[in-house]
Parts: C-alpha cells; sequence; structure tokens
C-alpha cells in the first residue's frame, strides 16, 4: 500500500499519514453557508477534498472511509435573503421563507458541485438537525468553566484555553487581539471571546434553550457534528486557509475543552484561494462569478475541475480563459484517445505516487501527459501488438478516473458522435460551390454564422472545408441549421 504524505497545518510538517482506525478513515470539511450559489472560489475546497476523498477510497477501500461535509442553514445571510423577499411580496413566515431559500441553495450547490464531479460525502449535515446536540455541548463547556452565559448570549471564554488557543495558525492571544477586528460587546469578558449561543428575533428561526429562544453561533456547528459523526477523535480535518482563524481555531478550543480525552482533528489541511486572471476575485472587479454561470456560459464541469487540479492545493490557483480553453482541448483528445476503452482495474503506480505526495495534482497530470505521449508513439509503431497499445489506454484511462476526470458521467458535452459534422462541412462547401457562381454568399454567411454559434471552428480553404469543435462547442444548436 502506498503511504500517503499529507501536509498538517497543525505541525507544518508534511507527515506520514496513518490513519486511527484503517477501517474507517474519517474526515470531515467545512461546508457552505446555503445563502446564494457557490462561487467558483467555493468550488475550489469541493474539488481538492474530493480528491482527498477518491485516493482514500482508493487506499482504504471505498467502504472504510467517512467523508463529512456540512450545510450553514441558519445564518444572518440566509435571514437577510429570505427577509428581502418578504418584503418583496413573497409568501409564507420568514422561518418558512428562510428554509424555502435553504432548501433551494442545497439544490442548486449539490447539482453545481456534481457538474464539478464532486462525489457526495457520505454525510452532509445541516446545523438546524443539530440543534440539540450543540445546546448539550454549550452547557457542557459552561459546566467545565470554559463559557459563560451573558445577556441571552452564551460565550466561549478564551481565557480558559489560553495557553492552546492559536496554535493552529501560529498566533498569541495577544497577537490577534492586536491584529483581529474584534467585536468588543459589553456582555464579553475577553474581547475574543466568540459566541457559542444568540438571542433570536421572534420572526427569526430560533430555538428554545436554557438560555432563551436563540440560535447557536456558527463555530459550535461543525463542534457538534463532527463530534456526533465522527467521535471525539478523527483523522483528517479540511477548508479553505481562510476558515483557519478565527473559524478552526475556535472549533478546536470547544471541542477539545468538551472532549479533553479526545484528539479532534489530527491532520489539518488549508487549500489555498483562487484567483481571476491574476486578481482576487471580488464583486467590486466585476470578476465575480459562479460556477452556475461558466456552467451557463458552455464550460463543461470537467474543464473547471482539469483546470485546478493544475494547481497544487497549497498555491494560489489562478482561473484563466486561456487555460480553461486549453483543458477543453486536452480532454477532447483524451475522451477521443480513450471512447470505447473500458479501464483498468487501478490507476499507474506513477499517478497514485504522485497523488499520495500531499495530493500533488500537477504531476498526476503529468504523468498523465506523459502516457498520452507513449500511447501515441505506439499507435504509430504499427508492427507493436494491439493488446500492448489497449492495455496503456486502460490504464490511462483509470488513471484519469481516479482524479475524477474522463468519467462517462461527465462527458456529454465532449460527445460528437451523435452529429455528423462532415455532412454539416460538406453542406458548407456545396453553399460555396452554388455561391461562387450566383454571387450570392447569404447561404455561405448563415451557414458559417451558425456553426460559430455552436462553438465550432470554420476552416475553409481551397481544399475544402473543416468543422473543428472549440471551447463552448454545443451540439445541440446545430440542430436546426
Ligand atoms: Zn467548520
Amino acid at each position: 500500500m502506498t503511504t500517503i504524505k499529507l501536509h498538517n497545518t497543525r505541525t507544518r510538517t508534511k507527515e506520514d499519514f496513518v490513519p486511527i482506525s484503517a477501517d474507517n478513515v474519517r474526515m470531515y470539511v467545512c461546508g457552505p453557508t446555503v445563502y446564494d450559489r457557490a462561487h467558483l472560489g467555493n468550488a475550489r475546497p469541493v474539488v481538492v477534498f474530493d480528491v482527498l476523498y477518491r485516493l482514500l477510497r482508493h487506499t482504504f477501500g471505498a467502504d472504510h472511509v467517512t467523508y463529512v461535509r456540512n450545510f450553514t442553514d441558519v445564518d444572518d445571510k440566509i435571514n437577510a435573503t429570505a427577509l428581502a423577499r418578504q418584503q418583496a411580496g413573497a409568501e409564507g413566515t420568514l422561518e418558512q421563507l428562510v428554509q424555502e431559500r435553504s432548501n433551494e441553495t442545497i439544490g442548486w450547490y449539490l447539482h453545481d458541485m456534481g457538474a464539478l464531479g464532486a462525489l457526495e460525502p457520505n454525510e452532509m449535515p445541516r446545523a438546524t438537525q443539530y440543534i440539540a446536540q450543540m445546546i448539550a455541548m454549550i452547557e457542557d463547556l459552561i459546566a467545565k468553566g470554559h463559557a459563560y452565559a451573558a445577556e441571552g448570549h452564551v460565550l466561549f471564554a478564551v481565557d480558559s484555553w489560553k495557553e492552546h488557543y492559536g496554535e493552529l495558525s501560529g498566533r498569541s492571544v495577544d497577537d490577534m487581539i492586536a491584529g483581529a477586528r474584534v467585536e468588543v460587546a459589553p456582555y464579553k469578558k475577553n474581547p475574543m471571546d466568540f459566541v457559542l449561543w444568540k438571542p433570536s428575533t421572534e420572526e427569526l428561526p430560533g430555538w428554545d434553550s436554557p438560555w432563551g429562544r436563540g440560535r447557536p453561533g456558527w463555530h459550535i456547528e461543525c463542534s457538534a457534528m463532527s463530534y456526533e459523526l465522527l467521535g471525539e477523535s478523527f483523522d483528517i480535518h479540511g477548508g479553505g486557509n481562510d476558515l483557519m482563524f478565527p473559524h478552526h481555531e475556535n472549533e478546536i478550543a470547544q471541542s477539545k475543552c468538551a472532549h479533553p480525552h479526545g484528539e479532534f482533528a489530527k491532520v489539518w489541511l488549508h487549500n489555498e484561494m483562487l484567483q481571476v486572471e491574476g486578481k482576487k476575485m471580488s464583486k467590486s472587479l466585476g470578476n465575480f462569478f459562479t460556477v452556475h454561470d461558466l456552467l451557463e456560459q458552455g464550460v463543461p464541469g470537467e474543464v473547471i475541475r482539469f483546470v485546478f487540479l493544475q494547481t497544487h492545493y497549497r498555491k494560489p490557483m489562478d482561473w484563466t480563459e486561456k487555460k480553461a480553453r486549453e483543458a477543453e482541448a486536452t480532454l477532447r483528445k483524451w475522451r477521443a484517445l480513450t471512447s470505447g476503452i473500458e479501464p483498468a482495474a487501478s490507476a499507474a503506480p506513477a499517478v497514485i505516487a504522485a497523488l499520495s505526495d500531499d495530493l500533488n495534482t500537477a504531476g498526476a497530470l503529468a504523468e498523465l501527459h506523459r502516457m498520452e505521449r507513449q500511447i501515441t508513439r505506439q499507435k504509430t509503431a504499427s508492427n507493436e501488438p494491439v493488446d500492448l497499445l489497449r492495455g496503456l489506454l486502460q490504464n490511462f484511462l483509470a488513471s484519469a478516473q481516479l482524479l475524477g476526470l474522463l468519467t462517462p458521467k461527465m462527458g456529454e458535452w465532449a460527445d460528437t458522435d451523435s452529429v455528423d459534422l462532415t455532412a454539416h462541412a460538406g453542406r458548407l462547401a456545396d453553399a460555396r460551390v452554388i455561391a461562387m457562381q450566383s454571387k450570392d454568399f447569404s447561404e455561405v454567411d448563415r451557414l458559417k454564422a451558425a456553426y460559430l454559434a455552436a462553438g465550432l471552428e470554420v476552416r475553409m480553404s481551397k481544399d475544402g472545408v473543416e468543422l473543428v469543435p472549440g471551447a463552448g462547442f454545443d451540439a445541440a444548436k446545430l440542430e436546426g441549421v
């Protein structure tokens, strides 16, 4: 069995990954707050941890990995969207509108992430289904002297955990106070103390608790749900590096104080952020877009995934249109190459080795390119046995599928078999012959425009006409041309 090495944020070193129990390797990843469509940056951790999930399943067996990713469905942003809808005339109570919004957003999320080839985690708990467990954990923290109630709020007392608070992100409490935008409130004993429970108004979602009607703070969710589903010690905790502080520090403080004999998460993995054409993605820069936007523009989910995999997860990933075009061309070529081929039982050892080295997806793709060159050489060496070529192709396909690429499910976009491009090229060639005589080029122009609109590249020379699928090719648009 290949040893997996992972960079552990907690120790700042690349370590051999040894699960607590190889029978049940357990991973928790912080999921989305479900108030709107996932933007492209939200998708990065999904793809990163999907690759890790696939690697763990490959290494330990598909039935021996438990992957949990939560949905935060209680949050001020969801409340704000529901309130806006109510003000715009939507029917129902605010609580119903909040729930509708959450359900709708979860549906979008699963669809969009599925389009990127992400497997669904084994468990996708919603925060609102674990309120009782959160209340129990908060009561336990108060009993143990790590939390206190004040003015309808319950706060975690950072001083009670001062010697460890900040260990993950490598900051001291004093540094954090100096650097962070901490919310100063009269009911806080220390400005760094964070909310475990807060009061709710009558209209907003709320639950009865020993501290009055209210709702949980964000951080306690992950502590309560990971404990319920994975236990007091589990193997891997993941998320974007923007969550390291304060969210993950707070999760550690809560979980370690509530369950002092547990380890909480042994290995912490954090992915770097995403940029667009070299700039931070932001609404103010006008370069903000969702996964859904890209899919609607005809960028296949598989292409997005391929572009993501080209950059190591601990480096900033730059999304560019050029990369997307190149990825599309590569995937078309690879799909044509493996058409009609069944994957081998396992991926190539070099691809597994690259992934096992702290998820070196760029290295794994480089290995796939090397295999492709070998296959091309094999094809031209006609005196070599056909079986050898078939074996190489099967290996290549299994390796790509370990990365979540070239899977049958994701291939529809590249399927050009259903349209006869040669026939279309013939029509355009015939129209050109007629136009040369009649001097009326309107039909030629019409066909050319239709083919371009369908995402085809039109190559016209005196030798003939060729139609080549380009970025965003959509066979459906050829109907009725
Ligand atoms: Zn979390």
